[in-house]
């Protein structure tokens, strides 16, 4: 009898999301580091998109973990029991934000985050009127995929929710679209689907005025930005503005699910009633998650993550010097290397996944509304080292 590979397994069981998958096949990741099961190595140089920021299996968030799994796992629906996990990860998130933003809700994803966020804002201000920018990327659920900035992905799947409107990221010209219809601008403070734009602080300083000015809530999504990756433990701290309702998710588990929408609590408090149960979830804070989360925090506070991931991108913007790069953009340790096109830039990425041949594959990819560009968002904790590694390979690819 013929034995049944998982690489047959993966293409029949498995719903597939393209035609071409990356299909490798991993069997153990560490650090910044991931094996198949022939023995490749691999530098996961995007963290899982924008996930490992302490890298993969960090020693303290498996400690975590494995406490917590001798306690409890699932008690109980969201709201209802006190779970230890939650309250210490809610009040240490809490200390890391301005006073106004000391209340969270956790869920299971990014994409719900950005749900309870759009439910709590149309709740809050009875306001329906929802604008997010052009080219911005929330989440595939279907408020999430309303708010995406790119007809190519929302077509096939309206109809969607009424009442959004979009805006140029960056651009103060269109501020003036936001009024007393809105209920919420939500953005990003670094767009990251749309390539790594990083606004000048003046911009969020005039979008937080017009939205105060107009009664219209501000939603600064950070699932790709939170947690260290752009320099700063929170983006926002770097443009000096603090939102209505933040938004966290992907490096915040390290490695494990869970997002969170937090605002003040006189905001969430509209939840309570009219109706009651204004959002629930069944396991949006499971306790492992938290847990995991809370060690991740910890290590990146500790360790002062954050603060080395500006020169360590520096440092991958000196080392990558080469003809073919257009433009590189980008904060901290989330960046964009340009080039001329898809064309350009697919070669590379898949010579520099197939270097693991030579013993060291470098894991790239692009962005979904940015075709053109290399993302590079390591976990925080790769060294020099490690970088200068990653960029020699990368730079064998491009000639
Ligand atoms: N917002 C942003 C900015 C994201 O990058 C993503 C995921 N790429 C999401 C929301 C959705 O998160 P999730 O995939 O966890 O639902």
């Amino acid at each position: 009898m013929q034995t049944v590979t998982h690489r047959q397994l993966f293409f029949q069981h498995i719903a597939q999301t393209s035609d071409f998958p990356l299909g490798l096949e991993i069997e153990r990741a560490e650090g910044i580091y991931l094996y198949e099961s022939d023995g490749s190595r691999y530098i996961d140089l995007i963290s899982g998109i924008g996930v490992s920021n302490v890298g993969h299996r960090h020693p303290r968030v498996l400690e975590a973990i494995h406490q917590q799994l001798d306690k409890y796992m699932h008690l109980m629906v969201y709201g209802e029991y006190i779970q230890t996990p939650q309250t210490q990860l809610a009040q240490a998130l809490a200390q890391t934000l301005p006073p106004s933003l000391n209340n969270v809700y956790f869920t299971n994803s990014g994409t719900e985050a950005v749900e309870g966020a759009m439910k709590l804002a149309k709740r809050y201000t009875g306001r329906s009127e929802i604008i997010s920018c052009f080219n911005a990327y929330h989440g595939s659920t279907q408020g999430a995929l309303s708010l995406s900035g790119d007809e190519n992905f929302k077509r096939n799947f309206r109809p969607l929710l009424p009442d959004i409107r979009h805006i140029r990221h960056g651009n103060p010209t269109d501020l003036g679209q936001i009024t007393t219809r809105t209920a919420a601008v939500i953005i990003e403070v670094v767009a990251g689907e749309a390539g790594v734009r990083v606004p000048e602080p003046a911009y969020f300083q005039a979008l937080r005025q017009r939205c105060s000015e107009t009664g219209a809530l501000l939603i600064f999504d950070e699932i790709q930005t939170g947690y260290g990756r752009t320099g700063t433990f929170w983006a926002f701290e770097g443009v000096s503005v603090v939102p209505d309702i933040l938004l966290c998710a992907k490096g915040m588990g390290g490695g494990m699910p869970i997002g969170a929408f937090i605002s003040s609590d006189e905001l969430m408090s509209v939840f309570k009633n009219n109706p009651i149960l204004g959002h629930i979830t069944t396991f949006g804070g499971h306790p492992v998650s938290c847990a995991a989360s809370l060690a991740t925090l910890q290590i990146i506070q500790e360790q002062k993550l954050h603060e080395q991931a500006e020169a360590k991108g520096q440092l991958f913007r000196q080392l990558l010097r080469h003809a073919a790069i257009r433009e590189i953009r980008g904060k901290g340790l989330m960046l964009a290397v340009e080039f001329d096109s898809f064309d350009v830039l697919k070669p590379i990425i898949d010579r520099a996944i197939a270097n693991s041949q030579n013993g060291l594959g470098i894991i790239t990819d692009w962005f979904l509304f940015c075709t053109n560009s290399m993302r590079i968002a390591p976990p925080l904790i790769i060294t020099e080292e490690q970088i200068r590694e990653a960029c020699t390979v990368i730079l064998e690819a491009m000639d």
